[in-house]
């Protein structure tokens, strides 16, 4: 998480600063990406959807068979679709999102039983830091 929360302090300025890395089942770094959404104008360019296509280049294939995503934001609706399409095996992340985080506070998209695949999750690690990130980023918008 340490190191999803320095990447995340690479967030273009102006996005909502979010870190993802994917590491295969060998404990490599695979993917790694950060929330370029107003960088790139593109609703997708999450930090998520980033890591997983850059784990999906490095290992040649988009399963994603044994890897766990570790994030500094509890994934949302499409990055949580994302993650069981890849077949991710688990999902850490740091800080809660209540207006839109699909993995345990507004749905638990990653463990509804109706989907083929489930993916194990643990959530608020390192909860303190990666909240600071939020707290920084849209206090310093107010100021
Ligand atoms: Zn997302």
């Amino acid at each position: 998480m340490r190191e999803a929360i320095a990447l995340a302090n690479t967030t273009p300025p102006g996005d909502v600063p979010v870190g993802a890395i994917v590491y295969s089942a060998a404990g490599e770094v695979v993917g790694r990406g950060v929330n370029r959404r107003e960088a790139d104008g593109d609703p997708t360019a999450h930090a998520e959807v980033a890591a997983i296509r850059q784990a999906a280049r490095t290992l040649g294939s988009w399963r994603l068979d044994g890897c766990e995503l570790v994030v500094t934001l509890e994934p949302c609706t499409m990055c949580a679709g994302a993650i069981l399409g890849a077949r991710v095996k688990s999902v850490v992340f740091g800080a809660y999102e209540p207006k839109t985080g699909a993995c345990g506070s507004l749905l638990d998209a990653l463990r509804d039983p109706h989907h083929l695949h489930t993916v194990e999750v643990r959530g608020g690690v390192l909860e303190a830091e990666t909240a600071q990130l939020m707290s920084d980023f849209f206090g310093g918008l107010r100021a």
